[in-house]
């Protein structure tokens, strides 16, 4: 039995499960992955493989495998990953499943809560099967990388052991663009959406654009929940901030790429797209349609909203002045408003 297990045992092997006393199951199975994982290594290529474990209830992980890159990166063997990884780590950003749309949502959270809520993930992600996370490390000579990590838990009940298939993947240079943008204040802490005076900044560079004719035309949304005042007073303030942010994520799954949501003030929002006056009207219509068909749960509460937009188009208005397009749209909201709310109103309305 020894001698077989010695033989499975790869050369520089740091982990524990091919020497200790577990399964033929979970030995096999961890065995089979190392070799796998060890010929894909060797090919050179760019994201990194690894292989972690831990055993329930401790909160003790260690590595059965990691790609050389890592190792290298970190200037440790194996053995040291755990806490030389733990050291480094500087950042993190976890990849939730939020109920509501099946997407992932970000969080970030500070390095002092992160080992409660590694083991808190950890729980997560074993009932969920799979794991998404971006971590940024510090390196010794200042240089700084961020790993995006997506992984699959397999669970060994009989050894009380789960393991963790992953690769890392460096993502260094879309994180960097984003933190910078994080750091200038670009986004709204609650909904994670561009701010006002960005909002500002987009729609002088469109009609800029619409100006020098390079942009054809444009459109802007001014979006204002119906009756919000409600919703706080009826299920508090945290679900109605709940709300915002919620609202935020199902608009930005709702728009294209060259289209922009941002928050105004309060529970008012802004929304920027391509094309005309209808093409204007028709996008807006489905963003109203959705919130209106959508049920926002918290803390088991079921929660329904309406929204009333104004739409503008910038071929609508003179000089090319951002102020007049917001204007406009403004004064269409207030008509949706006073038209019954739970509508779009554009040209004409
Ligand atoms: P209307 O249909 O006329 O727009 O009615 P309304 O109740 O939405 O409008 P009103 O302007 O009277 O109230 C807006 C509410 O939005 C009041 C304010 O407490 C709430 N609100 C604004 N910002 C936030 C926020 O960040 N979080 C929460 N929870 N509520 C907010
Ligand atoms: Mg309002
Ligand atoms: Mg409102």
């Amino acid at each position: 039995m020894a001698a077989e297990k010695k033989q499975r045992v790869p050369k520089a092997y740091c982990g524990k499960i091919l020497n200790g006393e577990y399964s033929e199951e979970l030995t096999n199975r961890v065995a089979e992955c190392i070799s796998a994982f060890q010929s894909f290594d060797a090919t050179g290529a760019s994201v990194i493989p690894y292989i972690s474990a831990w055993e329930e209830g401790t909160k003790i992980i260690w590595y059965e495998f990691a790609g050389k890159k890592l190792c290298d990166l970190l200037g440790c063997p194996c053995s040291d990953i755990p806490d030389i990884f733990k050291e480094m780590v500087i950042d993190q950003r976890v990849y939730e499943y939020v109920d509501i749309e099946p997407k992932v949502q970000e969080e970030i959270i500070t390095r002092q809560q992160m080992s409660g809520k590694r083991s808190g993930l950890r729980n997560k992600v074993k009932e969920e099967g799979a794991v998404e996370a971006v971590y940024k490390i510090a390196l010794s000579d200042d240089k700084t990388i961020w790993f995006k990590d997506r992984a699959d838990i397999e669970t060994f009940d009989q050894d009380n052991v789960c393991i963790s298939l992953g690769t890392l993947t460096d993502v260094s240079k879309e994180m960097d663009h984003k933190e910078l943008l994080e750091k200038i204040g670009y986004f709204d802490e609650l909904t994670k959406l561009p701010k006002r005076k960005i909002l500002h900044r987009i729609l002088e560079i469109n009609l800029a654009q619409v100006q020098r004719n390079h942009l054809n035309n444009f459109v802007f949304l001014m979006i204002d929940i119906d009756h919000f005042k409600q919703v706080n007073d009826t299920y508090g303030h945290q679900a109605g901030d709940y709300t915002l942010a919620t609202l935020a994520e199902l608009m930005t799954l709702i728009k294209r790429k060259e289209d922009e949501f941002g928050r105004y003030a309060g529970e008012e929002f802004y929304g920027v797209s391509h094309g005309n006056i209808e093409n204007g009207y028709a996008f807006a219509e489905r963003v109203r349609e959705k919130i209106e068909q959508t049920v926002f749960t918290y803390n088991g509460q079921d929660i329904s909203i309406t929204i009333s937009i104004g739409v503008a188009a910038a071929d609508e208005v003179k000089d090319f002045d951002a102020n007049k397009l917001i204007q406009l749209a403004d004064k269409r909201l207030y008509a949706a408003k006073q038209q019954g709310r739970n509508r779009v109103v554009s040209a004409g309305g």
